[in-house]
């Protein structure tokens, strides 16, 4: 997505340019086959950025680059679509969940409370969930928390008979059902923080944040005071787990950058 204001949104650049926000989603092999954790936006998108509403297509600009999907870039690797056999959502907005369409006999973890936000939207809630991501009758699996305490957070386990460890962390605020998701790996956790903070630097201390990113999450999240102590309480995770849980989100592309070049891939 390319938003105008790059040095009030990325935090550097000129004021007038165009910043560059990514939508940043996972792909685990294990032997359960392929996992994708978020979907950011399909090839239907792509092909009609409009379906994801004038407001949002007119503010966020996101680019129609059908290459960058997450069924075109599963392709690339030289899996099948239908390789992907489970979706973990970290919420259902709508640049985050273009891409179930493109995945249909995939199995789409959750929270229950995105589910029921999604389906029956608030009139407040109704501009960021458009159905057509959902009008093919996904296989929802809706998750709640049962208490299982992950490094102090809250969690529930979405494969609980398989070897891949993957939990959803909920992060309740900039939804009713927004969810962490954590997965294990040989080197530590990772965790998909979706759009529990915006900006990599929101995680250091002091915190800080681009004035139109900071404006963006107080305006639009349904539980804010959650979602900032939520913040908060991954700030502290950050700080206390240093080598040991590698944090990122969903926007903000330096962290994507960083991971890529972590796993030595060159795209
Ligand atoms: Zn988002």
């Amino acid at each position: 997505m390319c938003p105008h204001g790059e040095r009030l949104i990325n935090g550097e650049g000129s004021l007038r340019g165009a910043a560059r926000l990514i939508c940043h989603c996972l792909l685990i092999e294990g032997a359960e086959g392929l996992v994708l954790v978020d979907t950011g936006f399909g090839l239907d998108d792509m092909a009609n950025t409009r379906q994801l509403g004038l407001l949002f297509d007119t503010l966020f600009r996101p680019q129609s680059r059908a290459a960058e999907t997450a069924i075109e870039q599963v392709r690339a690797l030289g899996f099948q679509p239908s390789d992907v056999r489970h979706i973990v959502a970290t919420h259902l907005d709508v640049d985050h969940a273009g891409g179930l369409p493109d995945f249909p006999d995939a199995q789409v973890h959750l929270l229950g409370g995105e589910l029921q936000a999604a389906t029956n939207p608030s009139w407040r809630e109704r501009e960021r969930y458009p159905a057509v991501h959902w009008a093919h009758g996904p296989k929802w699996v809706e998750h709640e928390v049962e208490g299982d305490d992950w490094l102090g957070f809250e969690s529930v386990r979405i494969l609980p008979g398989s070897d891949a460890e993957i939990l959803l962390v909920p992060l309740i605020g900039h939804t009713r059902g927004h969810t962490g998701v954590a997965v294990k790996h040989d080197g530590g956790w990772l965790l998909h923080c979706g759009d529990a903070f915006f900006h990599r630097d929101e995680m250091q201390t002091p915190p800080s944040c681009p004035p139109v990113l900071k404006l963006f999450q107080n305006v639009n999240s349904v539980e804010n005071g959650k979602r900032r102590q939520n913040r908060d309480r991954l700030r502290e995770l950050a700080q206390r787990s240093v080598g040991e849980v590698e944090l990122f989100n969903s926007h903000d592309p330096v962290l994507l950058a960083r991971l890529q070049g972590a796993a030595g891939s060159p795209d």
